[in-house]
Parts: structure tokens; C-alpha cells; sequence
């Protein structure tokens, strides 16, 4: 059952790429999200799907065998995956965030050695969090020193989605050098010498995700640093701006199938003699999961279809992000109200939504932090 609600109107590129994802969900990836869920293992079927068709590699421009897809073309994507399993449409972002640094600021070189690898599915994943250093980037404690004409990265990095899954990671390591002082972002192959992924953690949601840790003692050269040197913080940040949209994105589709999920049950149940939709304290709570999924809608999309016009996005994205997570959150919730005492209970799907989308509101960067990032705006433009 798809619900009458307003959808983007798509441009022909945005509409083919979507078409080509709502079929891959209908087939394959919605009817395994349960099974995904339960067993929480990494969907490498799904993973193989998504490169086979081009979409794990939208975003890799076209001479390196990607699609040279835009933003709203990702956003649809994303969003449609997500609208059938959270997992897939979470691994999907994850491929996002670790190549937007190399595909904002790789030279010409690392264009061509490493944008045709993730189009093979040798993904990258971005590798900023550790211990003392999530919301608080920085405080980032992994350095980078010379160690003859090359780098020596030392550090633990924690909750990088993909881990382990990835190829290539995208490391941000501080920098104390006679040349160069502050953040640099290195590519780092989980193949060389130094390099350990020893954790992987049991989530209350996304369970079929991975997310891991990357320890590091590892040395580089300078082939392998991306963007300017003690540039890294402004980089991660560019990046994120385009990974608050495709999370926002993610959002917007867990809060579709969750509203999606709720509607039919509160038109199938009957209580007092009447289905519960007519009920007004749950047909209000569907009426108000509706209107907060529309309008997260409309903030994701003018967001991507303002970066892709050239514009700047650190508000617009930061604010994509907060109200389509909570739009999510509040959808979800409704969806285990409508199901009563078996919303509450495996296997259910608000109770699965339920914990898939908690995440939403903590990574790529807080609904605290957004909205710091928010008032941060406000207080410049006053
Ligand atoms: C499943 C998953 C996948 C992830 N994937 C990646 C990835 O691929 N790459 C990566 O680098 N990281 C990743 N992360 C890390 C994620 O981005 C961080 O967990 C997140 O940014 C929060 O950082 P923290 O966990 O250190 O919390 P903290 O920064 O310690 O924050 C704890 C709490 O304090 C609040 N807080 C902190 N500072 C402020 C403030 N100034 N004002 C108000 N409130 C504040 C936060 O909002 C939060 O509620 C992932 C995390 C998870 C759970």
C-alpha cells in the first residue's frame, strides 16, 4: 500500500536512479530486513546488489565508471532504500560519507586509483570518531608524524560505519609538524601493515550494519593525504554537510514505512465496535506523523537541490537532518502505539523501526550539535 502523500517531483536522472532502487527494495532488500534484523549479520547480497547496479557508486563521477550522480539523486535513493530496510539504506550512507572527502578534495591521482575501486565495491569509510572526540572533533587524540618521508599514523578510531566491510578508510589524524599544524585526512588501506579492526559493536538497531573500531600504527606517504594538510576539520565538515542530507534522507524513509506500517494496522484493528484510525487520538497521532514526514521531506530535498544548484547547505542540512530524524523518532513511536502490545514485541516492524531509528538523531552529528550549529547561524546573521 503506498500512501497519498506528497513526493518530490524528480528530475528524469533522479527518477530513473529511483526507479532502479524501489525495484532492488521491492525484491530483495524489504523482504529481508526482518531476517537482517534478527540475525544481525552484514548483508553482503544486498552490498553485491547495490554495486551491480550502480548505486553503492551514484556518486563517483562518470569517467571513473560511476554514475556523476547529484545530490537529489542520492537523496531519492537513499530515501526509497530506507523506506524498506534501514540497515541497507544505513550501509548505503555509510558509502556516501567515506567517499565525498576524496571525491570534495583527492587529486587527480587519487581519482584515478581509488574512485574506480569503489565502483568494484572496495568502499571507504569515514574514520573521525574516537573515545574522547565524537560531538568534540577537537579534541581528536590519533597524530600523524614524520617518520623519514613518511607518516606514521598512531591512534584508535571507534564507530566507523562499514568497518571492517570497507577497504579504504578515510582517517583524520592531527598533525604537529615543522610545515604543517593541525587535522589532515589520509586514506589508510585496512591491507597494510598497522592496521587492526578488533571490534565490532552489537547495536540496538541497524543491526545488519557494521560498525567498528580501527586501531592504528601504521605508516603512509604523502601520496595518501587527501585535501590540505592541517585542512582536515574543514574538510570532515564539508563532507558531513552532504552526509546530514543523505542521513536526513535515511529519515525520511524509515518515517514512510513506519507511518506506512501504522496506517494499515490502525485501519485493520478494531476496538469499541470501530477501526482504530477513527479513533481520534490515533488517526491525530498519524495525521501529525504524516505532516512532520512531508515536511522533512521538503527540508531533505530543497536542501540537495540547493547544494546541487551551487548553494551553501550548513544550516539547511543541519536542519534536514534534525527534523527529518525527529520526524522519523515520532513516526516510529506512533507506529508501536497503533500496534498496542505486539508493537512492543518481536518480531513487529514498529518495534524493529522503533530501535532502527535511534540512531538517526545521534550520528553525523547530534540533534544537539545541529542545533548548535543552528543558533551558531542565527547568532552570526543577527
Ligand atoms: C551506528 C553508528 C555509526 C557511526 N558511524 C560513524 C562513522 O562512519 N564515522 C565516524 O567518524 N563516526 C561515526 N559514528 C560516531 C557518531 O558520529 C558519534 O557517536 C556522534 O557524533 C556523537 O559523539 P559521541 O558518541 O562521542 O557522543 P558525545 O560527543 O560524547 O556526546 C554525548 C551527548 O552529549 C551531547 N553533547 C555533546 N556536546 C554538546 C554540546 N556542546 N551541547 C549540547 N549537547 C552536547 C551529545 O549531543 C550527546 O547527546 C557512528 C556512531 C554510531 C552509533
Amino acid at each position: 500500500m503506498a500512501l497519498a502523500l506528497w513526493e518530490p517531483t524528480l528530475h528524469s536522472e533522479a527518477q530513473r536512479w529511483h526507479d532502479v532502487a524501489a525495484n532492488l527494495t521491492r525484491e530483495y532488500f524489504a523482504p529481508a530486513a526482518e531476517q537482517l534484523d534478527r540475525e544481525g549479520t552484514y548483508p553482503w547480497g544486498h552490498v553485491k546488489q547495490l554495486v551491480q547496479s550502480g548505486l553503492a557508486a551514484l556518486f563517483v563521477p562518470t569517467e571513473f565508471g560511476g554514475q556523476g550522480a547529484d545530490l537529489t539523486t542520492i537523496s531519492t535513493v537513499v530515501d526509497t532504500v530506507s523506506r524498506g530496510c534501514a540497515s541497507t539504506g544505513a550501509i548505503l550512507s555509510a558509502y556516501i560519507l567515506g567517499a565525498f572527502p576524496l571525491i570534495l578534495a583527492g587529486t587527480p591521482e587519487q581519482h584515478r586509483e581509488f574512485l574506480p575501486q569503489l565502483v568494484d565495491g572496495n568502499a571507504m569509510s569515514f574514520a573521525l570518531t574516537e573515545e574522547g572526540a565524537g560531538s568534540d572533533v577537537s579534541n581528536l587524540a590519533t597524530t600523524a608524524t614524520r617518520e623519514g618521508g613518511n607518516w606514521r599514523i598512531r591512534g584508535e578510531k571507534i564507530y566507523i560505519g562499514n568497518g571492517g566491510a570497507s577497504r579504504f578508510y578515510v582517517v583524520f589524524a592531527r598533525v604537529n609538524d615543522e610545515s604543517v599544524t593541525g587535522v589532515t585526512a589520509f586514506i589508510v588501506d585496512k591491507e597494510q601493515d598497522g592496521v587492526v579492526i578488533d571490534r565490532y559493536e552489537d547495536k540496538m538497531g541497524i543491526r545488519g550494519t557494521n560498525t567498528s573500531n580501527l586501531k592504528l600504527d601504521t605508516v603512509v606517504d604523502d601520496s595518501r593525504i587527501v585535501g590540505q594538510p592541517g585542512k582536515g576539520i574543514r574538510l570532515a565538515l564539508s563532507t558531513l554537510n552532504i552526509g546530514r542530507v543523505s542521513v536526513a534522507a535515511q529519515s525520511a524513509g524509515l518515517a514512510y514505512a513506519a507511518l506506512q506500517a501504522a496506517t494499515a494496522e490502525a485501519t485493520r484493528r478494531h476496538t469499541f465496535g470501530t477501526a482504530i484510525i477513527d479513533h481520534q487520538g490515533i488517526g491525530f497521532q498519524l495525521a501529525d506523523a504524516a505532516t512532520r514526514l512531508t515536511a522533512a521531506q521538503m527540508l531533505t530535498y530543497e536542501a540537495a537541490r540547493i547544494y546541487d544548484a551551487g548553494g551553501d547547505i550548513s544550516t539547511l542540512g543541519a536542519m534536514a537532518k534534525l527534523y527529518a530524524s525527529e520526524a522519523a523518532h515520532y513516526a516510529a513511536n506512533a507506529a508501536v502505539q497503533v500496534y498496542g502490545g505486539e508493537g512492543y514485541c518481536k518480531p513487529c516492524i514498529a518495534e524493529r523501526l522503533y530501535r532502527d531509528q535511534r540512531v538517526l538523531e545521534i550520528y553525523e552529528g547530534s540533534s544537539e550539535i545541529q542545533r548548535l550549529v543552528i543558533a551558531r547561524a542565527l547568532k552570526k546573521s543577527a
